[in-house]
């Protein structure tokens, strides 16, 4: 009989994830091995540590470009392969930069270059205009079947007009989520948190765990 040190996923288990971003690594790794019981974290491995190359992502959405991504993964590795696309959601911008959010700048992954574009276009907006979203689609897709798992979660907040916060990436240093935004809250942004505390709200935490319990199943087969 399993006891509940028995791994429930076999020792060789493993998952890919189809980044580049050694941020969103970080936080995918931390937030789904504890949710896979048996599932070593060294298991989860990135397809930049597969030299993998990442697809043209030309869906339309974020659900459709993280399944480009999962697809392309598990048909290059033969692995079970998960990807998230996700991004900023800008309510006074119409909901750019969206799926643009890595490359809005001009070229692809310059947070320093996005952000201060972002701060230019958003400078006159005043305080109570300034509402955006983080959102993010995970998929999972394992080789050989045919329909992929989606979930799509996003975390509510506002932008400041200057970066505060050392910790996160990308646009983290000037949002504020809506839970440390009420009265009596620090305010801080999501830049000024422990990985752990924003893994708690965040889109990309809320996304992997809504998935978790389906990996676990399928990885377990
Ligand atoms: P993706 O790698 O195509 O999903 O692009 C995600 C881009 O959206 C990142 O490069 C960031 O610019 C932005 N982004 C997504 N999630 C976050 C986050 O949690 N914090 C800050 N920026 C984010």
């Amino acid at each position: 009989m399993a006891t509940t040190s028995t791994p429930v996923v076999p020792a060789n288990a493993r998952l890919v994830l189809a980044t580049h971003n050694p941020g969103k690594l970080r936080e995918l790794r931390e937030v789904l091995a504890p949710l896979v019981p048996g599932l070593d974290p060294t298991a989860i491995i990135s397809a930049a540590e597969l030299a993998v190359p990442e697809p043209v992502e030309d869906g339309l959405t974020f659900a459709a470009n993280a399944q480009i991504k999962a697809r392309a993964l598990a048909e290059a590795t033969g692995l079970p392969a998960m990807a998230d696309d996700s991004g900023l959601c800008v309510d006074v911008l119409g909901g750019a930069p969206g799926i643009f959010s890595a490359r809005w700048c001009g070229h692809h992954g310059d947070d320093a270059a996005n952000l201060r574009l972002l701060l230019e276009q958003i400078a006159e907006v005043p305080d109570q205009h300034r509402g955006a979203r983080f959102t993010c689609a995970a998929v999972l897709v394992l080789p050989g079947q045919a329909e992929p798992v989606v979930v799509e979660r996003s975390m509510e907040g506002r932008l400041l007009r200057e970066p505060v916060g050392e910790g996160g990436f990308g646009y983290d240093p000037v949002f504020v989520p809506v839970q440390e935004d009420s009265p009596g809250a620090a305010g801080r942004t999501t830049a000024q948190m422990s990985a752990a505390e924003k893994n708690a709200i965040s889109h990309r935490g809320q996304a992997v765990r809504a998935l978790a319990p389906t990996l676990a199943e399928l990885l377990r087969a």
